[in-house]
Formats: structure tokens, sequence, C-alpha cells
């Protein structure tokens, strides 16, 4: 079995090994920045909540206010009231008063209602602002996972690339520079540059290939490139003497 096609078969599993390595670190990446989303919404929702109970609040005072004021205009039109001689003008105060009394009691419904809205507004807010701290508690938790796991990853990618690094120099120059030209130009990861071809067929775009090249897949001895794809296509027993090869451990030299 030619030792460059075991090589190709390794490079191709550590390819699949370096990108289960980044996935877990890339979704704790995603759930934080989805957290961040939600803790952005909260905080919108909270903000809009207190400015209502705030509102409600100004408007329920402004009330109370104008209450205390037409009461203490009351007091001075009852003392004017003992005052007055003329019969006349005590009729017009005294129907002034009624008048402001009447003012005054439907101010006090009005603000009774306030103080209702305002108590439910209240309520509404401390649980927004809940919901928030609770968002934020998690969103602190997910950070601290994260970095954990940042150090692993970077840790673990740092030693499967120079792993990969020490494979690709160990085949020819040709070879790597095809290796490396269409890893590069795939976005998907792992990034499939070889692949295992069965009965004649590329296993990547299920090409048939020239009978020629499968006899030669077969044979185990060079590296065959599939015409309709470009990649690498290895016998099963290549994939799986590379998949031992990687499990023993052993560094490429
Ligand atoms: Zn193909």
């Amino acid at each position: 079995m030619g030792e460059d096609l075991k090589t190709l078969a390794r490079l191709q599993l550590t390819e699949d090994r370096i990108a289960e390595t980044s996935k877990v670190r890339d979704e704790l990446v995603i759930k934080v920045e989805t957290q961040t989303a939600i803790v952005k919404d909260l905080t919108k929702k909270r903000n809009e909540v207190q400015d209502r109970f705030d509102a409600a609040k100004r408007e329920w005072r402004e009330i109370e206010e104008s209450v205390d004021t037409k009461k203490a205009e009351l007091k001075k039109w009852e003392a004017r009231l003992q005052t007055l001689q003329d019969w006349r003008e005590q009729q017009a105060l005294n129907s002034a008063i009624r008048e402001h009394k009447r003012t005054i009691e439907f101010a006090e419904t009005t603000a009774n209602e306030k103080i209702a809205v305002v108590e439910e507004l209240e309520a509404s807010f401390n649980a927004a602002q809940e919901a928030l701290e609770t968002a934020q508690n998690n969103i602190g938790a997910l950070n601290e996972e994260l970095s954990v796991q940042q150090v692993a990853t970077s840790e673990a990618l740092e030693s499967e690339m120079s792993h990969r690094q020490a494979l690709l120099e160990s085949i020819p120059d040709e070879d790597r520079r095809r290796y490396v030209n269409l890893v590069g130009s795939i976005k998907r990861r792992p990034a499939i540059a070889v692949t295992v071809a069965r009965k004649g067929i590329c296993g990547f775009c299920n090409v048939t290939m020239q009978p020629q090249n499968w006899i030669e897949v077969q044979r185990q001895e060079k590296i065959i490139y599939c015409q309709g794809c470009r990649r690498a296509m290895v016998h099963e027993s290549v994939m799986a003497a590379g998949a031992e090869l990687e499990a023993a451990g052993i560094l490429a030299s």
C-alpha cells in the first residue's frame, strides 16, 4: 500500500477532527450571539415598560397636585364666603364652590384610576426587569463557558494543525499543492479532499471513473484524482489503514 495514499487518508481524517474540534466552540459562539440578541430585546422591552410606568406616575402626580391646588382654593373661597354680606355675591360664590367641589371629586376619581394603572405598570416593570436579569446571568455563564472552551479549542487546534502540517510535508510537492488549493477553495468544513471510491465510482461526486483509474485505486499504490471533482480517491482499506495510524497517534515524519 502506498505511503502517500495512507498519508492522504490521514490528512482527511485530520481535517474531519479539526472541523469537529471547532464545532463545539462555534456552537457556543452562536449560543452567546443568540443570548445577546435576547438580552437586547428584553432591555428594549424593559425600557418601554419603564417609560410607560414613568409617564403614568407623572400623570398621576399632576392630577394629585391639581387636586391639592383646587382644595387650597376651595378653602380660600369658603373663608371669603364668611365675609360676604351681599346675598347675590354669596349665591354666586356658593355656586362656584359647588362646581369646584364637583371638579375635585372628578379629579380624585381620575387619580384613583391612574394609581391602578401605575401599580399595574410597576408589576409589569418588575417582571420585565427580572426576565432581563435572568437573561444577563445566562449570558455571563455562557461567556465563561466560551472562554474556557476557547482555550481548549485553540490548544487542540494548534496540535491538530501541526500534525496536519507534518502530514502535508510528507507527500510529494505536486500532491500537496493540489490538496492545499482544493481545501482552500472549499468553504464548508470539514473540507472533503480525499474520498473513498467504491465499485469504480467517486465517493464524493458519484462520477464513474475510467476503468484504468479504478484498477489503480484498487492497487492502492498511486494517487488517483477524480476527473469530475478533482478529489483524491482512495480504496476503503487505505482509509481504514489511515484511521488505524491516526488512532495509534503515529506522527508523520
Ligand atoms: Zn469526484
